[in-house]
């Protein structure tokens, strides 16, 4: 991490956002999004094919398995994850770049692709966002419509197994409140940002001025 940075060219935050399918992870950053300015979303590369109203370039970069597995063997993508049989990956594209820039990015990802995140930056911030409980995660995904009864048995399955995991996260929220829990996660970002380690060598600029 650079030193002697100031409040005004901080680096920003890499903040990785996991739970199971259903639990608002989508409608907590978006609320997230719509006033913080200064953060934004990584729009991620995937091999499952877009649900109604989804757009490409907006929600996902929809790809085929081909030109994907072209993505990985490039080095273009930062993670990836095999989830329910399709392909999820972060695109490596500007993320350092928005982050020298002081921008915090968000990253809406599985479990592992946190995990496998943590490897390779460190300072990254993971944050596990939890279901208030598992009967209102199967009914949140019931009503979201989005899923056949295969899949969402899978995306079920899956999630008993992600909320296990949740101990390998610094931070748990429940979402049982979407506006609670996007003020939780700006709250976490706050402190984050607060840490010395984020801002070695500020008092040499304190002192100077
Ligand atoms: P969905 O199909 O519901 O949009 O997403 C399924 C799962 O994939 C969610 O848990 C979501 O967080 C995860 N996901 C979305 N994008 C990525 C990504 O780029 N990398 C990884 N590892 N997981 C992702």
């Amino acid at each position: 991490m650079k030193e002697n940075r100031t409040e005004t060219n901080r680096r920003g935050l890499l903040l990785c956002v996991s739970g199971p399918s259903g639990t608002g992870k989508g409608t907590v950053i978006r609320r997230i999004l719509a006033s913080n300015p200064k953060m934004v979303h990584s729009i991620s590369v995937t091999t499952r094919p877009p649900r109604q109203g989804e757009q490409n370039g907006v929600d996902y970069h929809f790809r085929s398995r081909g030109e994907f597995l072209s993505m990985l063997d490039h080095g273009d993508i930062l993670e990836h994850d095999l989830y329910c049989d399709h392909y999820y990956g972060t695109p490596k594209s500007n993320i350092d770049a928005l982050l020298a820039a002081g921008t915090d990015v968000l990253l809406d990802i599985t479990i592992p692709g946190s995990l496998s995140v943590m490897n390779s930056y460190p300072e990254a911030v993971t944050i596990f966002l939890m279901p208030p409980s598992f009967g209102e995660l199967r009914r949140r995904l019931a009503g979201r419509g989005t899923e056949d009864p295969e899949a969402m048995r899978q995306r079920l399955e899956k999630a008993r197994e992600e909320i296990s995991k949740a101990e390998l996260f610094t931070y748990c929220i429940i979402n049982d409140d979407i506006a609670a829990a996007a003020d939780k996660i700006m709250a976490i970002a706050q402190a984050e940002h607060c840490r010395y380690e984020r801002q070695k060598g500020l008092e040499k600029n304190i002192l100077a001025r």
